[in-house]
């Protein structure tokens, strides 16, 4: 059986979830995207991913969502009026809170599926705390790997499409159309950082920055070539890798 938790009754969860059941905590964000796209992005993906990793893995993993996080650590969109942040304590608790309710069931193990990569380095701690704090398997996927901890963007974007650039806005126009404005896509790529070779999104020096220090507009990247036939075949691919992901979640465990 498979599902989402929110919809079981309160007695139903004991029959519902078993040593076997893997716990999945979308997370998502509200945060600035630039002009062209809503603050609502990375929560719509998140959701979405989820939804779509559940239709595909329902007969073979018995996976259990847990409503989308849509709040959380968007610190370096935080000087944009609207964004929602929360600092890094406040996020860790609600984290380790939720984890305590999992491990009140008999799951063992609690995936995090990330869209928001300002979130990533925190997931990452979380997972190691939460593994001591409540005895649960802990994991942290990703429908991309987010160009700032190492994945990949376009070239024509010199790596450096990591925020409402074309992939994302691609995405985001094949799951909601009439939300994206074109007529406000403009490209903003800090060219200038691209030779770096060490002091860059990815490389091997790690920096902190916040959207604004790339410019007014919020985004990095190019999103004036996002369409949502691309966006539509970077979804099913991201949803596809994940499926696999949480099959492969579902057998681990470790062997002293
Ligand atoms: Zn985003």
């Amino acid at each position: 059986m498979s599902g989402r938790l929110a919809n079981l009754s309160g007695p139903g969860v004991t029959d519902a979830i078993g040593t076997d059941s893997v716990v999945l905590l979308p997370v998502g964000a509200i945060e600035q995207h630039g002009p062209h796209l809503p603050m609502s992005v990375d929560a719509v993906i998140a959701d979405e991913v989820a939804s779509a990793v559940l239709a595909a893995v329902c007969d073979d993993v018995d996976l259990w969502l847990l409503p989308t996080l849509t709040v959380s650590k968007s610190t370096e969109h935080a000087w944009s009026p609207g964004t929602l942040c929360l600092r890094s304590e406040t996020m860790l608790q609600v984290l380790d809170d939720i984890a305590t309710c999992v491990a009140g069931t008999s799951a063992r193990r609690l995936v995090f599926l990330n869209a928001h990569g300002g979130n990533t380095s925190l997931l990452s701690v979380a997972c190691r705390d939460i593994r001591v704090r409540h005895d649960l398997l802990t994991f942290l996927v990703h429908p991309s790997l987010p160009p700032a901890s190492g994945g990949t963007s376009t070239k024509e974007e010199l790596g450096m499409g990591i925020h409402g650039g074309l992939n994302e806005t691609s995405v985001f126009a094949h799951l909601r159309p009439e939300e994206v404005n074109m007529d406000l896509a403009v490209r903003r790529v800090p060219e200038w950082m691209a030779d770096n070779a060490s002091v860059r999104f990815g490389g091997s020096v790690q920096f902190g920055w916040t959207s604004r220090d790339f410019g007014p507009d919020g985004h990095i990247g190019d999103p004036t070539g996002a369409n949502p036939e691309l966006g539509r075949e970077l979804f099913d691919a991201a949803a596809a890798g994940l499926a696999d992901q949480v099959r492969e979640i579902a057998g681990f465990d470790f062997r002293a």
